[in-house]
This record gives C-alpha cells, structure tokens and sequence, in this order.
C-alpha cells in the first residue's frame, strides 16, 4: 500500500530514425503505459526492446512496476524492391518489410530524334522523342535520276529532292551518285551514249556498222564503206555479171563499174561487109566482118578467124579497051572514077548489096576501108555495081564538096 503513493519514471529510448514517447511519461505502480513510436520518413518501426525495469509488453502497453522503467523504440530504413516504372513517366519502389511506396517522376537522359530519353532511376525510356536532336550526319539519299538530303538518322529531310547535276564521267557533282548507265546504242566505233546522264559507256559493238548507200570498188570487188569510220568492208564481193568485150570491160550487175579483163576475142559491133567484084577500074573485095569497136577485120560471122585488110582487097581485072570510053559517062575523066559499061548491072545479086556499100560509105569517117585509102576507090567498087548510078552519085558528090 506503501508503494501506492510513489510515482516511478519511464524512460523513452530510440535506435534508428524516429520519435517515441510514453504515456504518461510516470506512473505508480501498476498503472497501464501506452508507448508511441513514429518512424521518420524513409524508415519504419521494429520493435520496442526492455532496457530496464523487468516488465513484459503488451503490445505497445504494460503495467507500471514498482520501479523506474527504460523502453527503447528501434526504428529501421527502408529496405526497397527495384523500381517500377508506371504509364506517366515515373517510378515506383516499395519497403520489402513494411510495404511503403516511394513514387517520383523518371528523370535525367536525353531525348533524340528517333529515341526517348532513358530515366536514370528505373533505367526505361521516358517522355516523347526530340525532332529537332539529330544523332546522325547529313546524307543523301539517291535514286538513278535525283538526289534528297536528309538526316542519316531519321531520314529528315533537310533538302528537298532535285535531280542529278552530271560531269562528264556520269557522276553527279553535288552527291557524288554515279550512273548505273542504260540506254543508247554502241556502234562499231563508238560507245553507247547513256539515255540518263549522257555519257560514254561501256564498250563499242563491232557488228554494228552503217553502211553508205553506195557501192566502192577495189580491186575487182565491190562493198560499202562503214560511215562511222571502221575500215570493214561491209557486203564485200567479186564484182560479178556483165560481158567484157574487145574494148570493153564487163560491168558487174550489183555495183554498175566495170571489172576483169577485156575479152579480146568478143566484138558485138560486128559489121557485115558484102563482096563486092572487081571491074577494069577498080578493086573489089572479099566478103568480110569488120569490129567498129578495134577495127580488126574476120573472115567469118563469129570472128573466129582474124585476117588483114589486104585480105580483103580484090585486084582490077586486066583492062579491056574495046569497051573503054563508049558512053556518056560523067565528063570527069579521072582514073579513079572511070568505070566501064560493060559491067554496069552485071550481076544482079550484088544489085542487093549496093544499099549496104553506099550507106556504109557515106556514114564517112566509121567506114571500113575497101580498095585503097582514097574516097575514090570506095566508089569506084561502088560503080561495079551499078555504074550509072554511081557515076550520077559521084557527080553530086564532088559538087557538094566543091
Ligand atoms: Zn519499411
Ligand atoms: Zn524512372
Ligand atoms: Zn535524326
Ligand atoms: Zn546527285
Ligand atoms: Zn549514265
Ligand atoms: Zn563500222
Ligand atoms: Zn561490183
Ligand atoms: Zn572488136
């Protein structure tokens, strides 16, 4: 009962971070205590601990002994989980004792142009990415006709699409792009000339001439020179066809010269020279072909058998003078025009031939030589056919050329 009267203390300790108290701070004996603890921020209650005083806790009460009491209050830190991130761009970490949250907003990184900033606390990207914080170069970015510039990180284009500016090589100037080159056509002498940047590429196609329309012939052959300046000769051949003649040279069908040799033994202006007979008064001639073209004399139609004008030439018959001077022959007492009547129309098959005599002779200078050099023996074998006629014609003859 004694005891009733006195009033003991209770001592209030702490360990750790945190306030504590008893309630009442004294009491006599037997009086309830409530303890408080209340941990600081970042840490959390433990325990109470009996420092002194022999009591047994309740919870956080006891009943008052007959003595002085010490209670201590051990308070701990937190101890956190690792962080969470959460849809609005913070982070979230709870106590693994007591379950308290911790929440702040990610902090700290750098947004770029293709990458949200990293928080430094949870370590997950954050927040929207930074347009304008390019981690790349500049670069180009080409197709076979343009070029576009733009962010090699993003692919942002800093300028706007434009075409190639070529040098000769086909690259272009400004990029550096080189054509792929297409287009165009090679020829035996030249490259294609590119369709894209116009340069010269790849390699010359020998088969590809262009032959001039008209013929050159060499040597006995004909073919189109190359007009891009190749030395080919493009559709070369023998120079074929035609006929060569005594002065002539074939001509070849395809390119219209002629060629080879002449064929001295071929004459197409052969002309047939009747036999004419001889008078008292002047030479007659043999039959004969005459070559207008070489002027070589034949025996025969087909040339084959070559003979010399002498050949040709028929002697005067032996004179007669009974019959000479008996008529009214042209006053013109010449010895080269003076022909007897005797033989005036004596054989009517040489009448035939006088067309051919006397038009051969006056076509002049083409005419083939008969008796002798002179005009004169021609007519006077004219005058064997018909020496009238003859003798009228000289008349008018040497009065023309008077
Ligand atoms: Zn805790
Ligand atoms: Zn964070
Ligand atoms: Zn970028
Ligand atoms: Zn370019
Ligand atoms: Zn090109
Ligand atoms: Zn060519
Ligand atoms: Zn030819
Ligand atoms: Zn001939």
């Amino acid at each position: 009962m004694y005891y009733d009267l006195i009033t003991f203390t209770v001592t209030v300790e702490t360990s750790g971070n945190g306030a504590a108290s008893a309630s009442p701070a004294s009491a006599t004996m037997g009086r309830t205590v409530t303890l408080t603890a209340t941990p600081a921020e970042g840490s959390h209650f433990v325990k109470w601990e009996v420092v002194s005083g022999n009591i047994v806790l309740n919870g956080n009460t006891f009943t008052m002994p007959a003595r002085d009491v010490t209670v201590k209050a051990v308070f701990a830190e937190h101890t956190y989980s690792g962080w969470t991130q959460n849809d609005n761009d913070t982070h979230t970490r709870a106590c693994t004792v007591c379950g308290a949250e911790q929440t702040e907003a990610c902090i700290g990184g750098e947004a770029t142009c293709t990458k949200e900033a990293v928080c430094q606390v949870c370590g997950q990207p954050y927040g929207e990415k930074d347009p304008d914080n390019h981690t790349g170069q500049e670069a180009w970015v080409t197709t076979a006709e343009s070029h576009t510039k733009v962010y090699s990180c993003c692919k942002a284009v800093i300028q706007q699409s434009e075409a190639h500016t070529w040098n000769d090589e086909g690259r272009c100037s400004v990029c550096g792009y080189g054509c792929t080159h297409s287009g165009g056509t090679a020829t035996c002498t030249q490259q294609a000339v590119c369709e894209i940047c116009g340069a010269l590429y790849g390699n010359p196609n020998p088969g590809n001439h262009t032959p001039s329309e008209v013929w050159t012939q060499e040597n006995g052959k004909h073919y189109h020179v190359c007009l891009n300046g190749c030395e080919t000769h493009l559709d070369e051949e023998a120079c074929s066809g035609g006929t060569a003649a005594c002065t002539a040279k074939a001509v070849c069908q395809v390119c219209g010269r002629s060629y080879g040799d002449l064929d001295p033994d071929n004459h197409i202006n052969l002309t047939e020279v009747e036999a004419v007979a001889a008078t008292q008064q002047a030479e007659g001639n043999t039959a004969y072909w005459y070559c207008e073209d070489c002027g070589r004399y034949f025996a025969d139609a087909d040339a084959s058998e070559e003979i010399s004008q002498e050949d040709t030439v028929i002697d005067k018959l032996p004179a007669d003078t009974s019959e000479n001077g008996s008529d009214g022959r042209p006053e013109n007492g010449d010895d080269t025009t003076a022909g007897g009547t005797g033989t005036a129309g004596s054989s009517g098959s040489q009448q035939s031939g006088s067309g051919t005599s006397i038009s051969g002779g006056t076509s002049g200078k083409d005419s083939p030589k008969t008796g002798d050099d002179t005009a004169a023996g021609f007519w006077m074998g004219a005058m064997t056919v018909s020496a009238l006629l003859a003798a009228c014609c000289l008349v008018l003859y040497r009065k023309k050329k008077a």
